[in-house]
């Protein structure tokens, strides 16, 4: 359920609602938005009954949310977030870019990546330090050592970081370096993980899983935010289909039904998402043309020696080319870079 305030609802007459919500057992969650305040409503089972709350001083309505994801929904929240990044936004208005290689590999190789996106327009520095690789005996990350390679990197450009944590062992340490937490694909729906999230004061980028729907990724992403961390932005990576030209099947679909649905940004990874070099800038264009609030592209200084993902990491000359494009089509749907 959703209390939605009057525009000159008191502070008192908020903290009634909630105290309300308390006393049956429920759990608030208040939502500022330009024009009034609303409270959303988690933890019933059952139906909660509205009337008790339409009566209350300072209310304007009290509405049931149709979908199963309450507080990432578009009903709840009309506005679109935009998460603060230590001054930088990610969503709104202002594409967001996100840029670098997949994995930290050395200081020449992340400083050289960093100074090559940030020329070219990137605000935030990707990097694996934890890598989920398929295969064991695959380069698995430099661990903390990348972090910190990550952090000198911050350090000399002034980029964000973004970085992914695979469990809830290494959470505090990520969260540490990190300016923006990755949870890739393959932990979507790792449930404990999503609930420790909830708890941490950090930006999360919650990546689709591989063979996830959009109302399970909700699903997903509504655990951080139900859990109290409302910095969520969606990212879309590519869906497994029967197509295996390409390494993945990046689900544009899902860029305007999101968009409807949620009011969190959502970022399109066109680098996992087709998993070839030549056409990674085509699928990042069409991403932007479709709506995105933002990209995070796979850049390397040298793609051919790079110790994972290579083949889908773009040469920094090609990223400066795709950015010029990227300005363009921005223009062309009313967004900035
Ligand atoms: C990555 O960003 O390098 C990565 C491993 O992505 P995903 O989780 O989408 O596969
Ligand atoms: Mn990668």
């Amino acid at each position: 359920m959703l209390v939605v305030m009057k525009p000159n609802a008191t502070e008192g007459e908020i903290a009634r609602v909630v105290e309300k919500i308390r006393a049956l057992g429920l759990t608030p969650h208040t939502i500022p938005g330009a024009q009034r305040v609303a409270i959303g409503v988690t933890g019933n089972r059952g139906g909660i009954e509205t009337t008790q709350f339409e009566t209350m001083p300072g209310v304007a309505d009290a509405i049931r949310v149709s979908q199963p994801f309450k507080l990432v929904s578009r009903e709840v929240k009309a506005e679109d977030t935009v998460i603060d990044v230590g001054g930088v936004p990610l969503g709104g208005r202002a594409l967001t870019v996100m840029a670098g290689p997949c994995s930290v590999e050395s200081k020449e190789q992340i400083l050289e990546a960093a100074h090559a996106v940030k020329a070219a327009g990137a605000r935030f520095l990707r990097g694996g330090a934890f890598k989920p690789r398929t295969s064991p005996y695959e380069f698995q990350g430099l661990a903390e050592e990348g972090l910190k390679l990550l952090a000198l990197a911050r350090e000399e450009t002034g980029l964000k970081i973004v970085t992914e944590v695979m469990d809830a062992e290494t959470l505090p340490m990520v969260a540490d370096y990190a300016d923006v937490l990755q949870i890739g694909a393959r932990n979507m729906q790792n449930f404990s993980l999503m609930k420790q999230l909830g708890q941490v004061r950090r930006p999360i980028l919650l990546k689709r899983g591989p063979s996830a729907t959009i109302k399970e990724w909700l699903m997903a992403a509504e655990y951080v935010v139900a859990g109290g961390n409302y910095q969520v932005a969606l990212c879309e990576r590519g869906i497994r289909t029967f197509e295996t030209m390409t390494r993945n099947t990046l689900d544009l679909n899902a860029v305007p039904v999101l968009k409807a649905l949620t009011h969190l940004p959502v970022i399109v990874d066109p680098s996992h998402g087709i998993g070839l070099r030549a056409h990674v800038a085509a699928m990042a264009r069409a991403g932007i043309a479709a709506g995105a609030d933002g990209i995070i592209v796979e850049v390397h200084p040298c793609p051919e020696k790079a110790l994972s993902d290579g083949q889908q990491s773009l040469l920094p000359s090609e990223f400066e080319d795709l950015m010029k494009q990227v300005r363009v089509i921005a223009g062309a749907v009313g967004r900035t870079v």
